[in-house]
């Protein structure tokens, strides 16, 4: 009888979060990310856990053909972060020198075995959630999010896929937490999906216009997974969020962010320097971004927040505007 309840709430449970209808009444349109195919792929973590020996004899060969680390050199390029080879090296080096049980019965092989174990349920709750604050003209994605261990950011999104490295030290080896980062970089994925359409006249400077698209992205990321925790709790764990919820916090990271824009609008040389050193690392983008996010969707509505995705980032800039206290608005970036 159990068995059979617990059968039917499954059933229950699945069809509520799938039925359309429900979506409808929630965010009164339906994205077409909706009907995304996501899967996990945990052949990098396998690998790294259960055969370092062989990854230690070429570690070149391992770079160039493992998913996860061939996604790796892209974020690498990207952000121009030199690839230390001698620190991997050792890590893979020390997990070597242990036995086949100890790896076996890792923490990392733990948080595996969690992970197998929640993936439908994450594709199932993961994706209508990040669907709601997405534009309906975004279209569905078939991706993966890679599983795997000792890569230098804790997670990034690139190339429409996104990769998770769970031995880093800023989970605490605590599945629930990384789950939820799981959520923020997706998000990244759909909101890539939707630059390829943007409907305002983009800044001539890239350099300037990366600004405002890391501002955009990562503060509504932020805000899409600290939204989530109804699925995947990161309390206590994700420093953003702790930021998020402070006052003063984010009145100084709107602070850092203005700081950034109003040099690039001087074309000051060391922008890109300073926007890596206080808008990604010291977290400026990510909380003064959640907080606009959160302005916006709670002023104004979850629709105009997904418009500002469709029509680009300088929108989401002068949306927020409209609604900012004085002391909270953001310096809009000119040509
Ligand atoms: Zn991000």
């Amino acid at each position: 009888m159990e068995q059979f309840l617990k059968f039917f709430l499954g059933i229950f449970f699945a069809l509520f979060v799938l039925n359309p209808f429900t979506l409808k009444s929630q965010n009164e349109y339906v994205s077409g990310f909706s009907t995304s195919n996501l899967s996990f792929d945990f052949s990098s973590v396998e690998t790294i856990v259960l055969s370092p020996n062989k990854i230690v004899e070429n570690a070149t060969v391992f770079w160039e053909n493992d998913s996860a680390y061939i996604l790796a050199k892209h974020w690498h390029n990207a952000t121009k972060v030199p690839i230390s080879m001698k620190k991997w090296t050792k890590k893979i080096q020390k997990l070597s020198n242990k036995t086949d049980q100890e790896r076996r019965q890792s923490a990392t092989m733990q948080i595996v075995d969690v992970l197998k174990k929640e993936e439908q349920n994450f594709v199932q709750q993961a994706i209508p959630h990040i669907a709601s604050f997405l534009p309906p003209q975004t279209p569905p994605v078939n991706t993966k999010i890679f599983i795997t261990a000792y890569t230098n950011p804790w997670a990034f999104a690139v190339k429409g896929f996104s990769v998770i490295s769970i031995t880093d030290k800023h989970y605490h080896q605590n599945a629930e937490f990384i789950l939820n980062l799981m959520i923020h970089e997706f998000f990244h994925v759909g909101y890539a999906k939707n630059a390829q359409l943007w409907k305002e006249t983009a800044l001539k400077d890239d350099d300037k216009s990366r600004l405002i698209i890391q501002l955009h992205n990562e503060g509504i990321a932020t805000y899409v997974a600290y939204t989530a925790q109804n699925l995947y709790s990161a309390k206590g764990f994700e420093p953003d969020f702790k930021m998020f919820e402070n006052q003063e916090i984010i009145a100084k990271k709107i602070q850092n962010v203005n700081d950034i824009f109003k040099k690039a609008n001087e074309n000051s040389n060391a922008i890109s320097d300073l926007s890596w050193k206080v808008g990604i690392m010291q977290r400026a983008y990510y909380v003064a971004g959640a907080f606009m996010a959160k302005t916006i969707d709670e002023k104004l509505g979850r629709k105009k927040l997904a418009e500002t995705i469709e029509n680009g980032p300088r929108s989401f800039v002068a949306t927020y505007n409209l609604i900012a206290e004085n002391d909270k608005k953001i310096i809009e970036l000119v040509d």
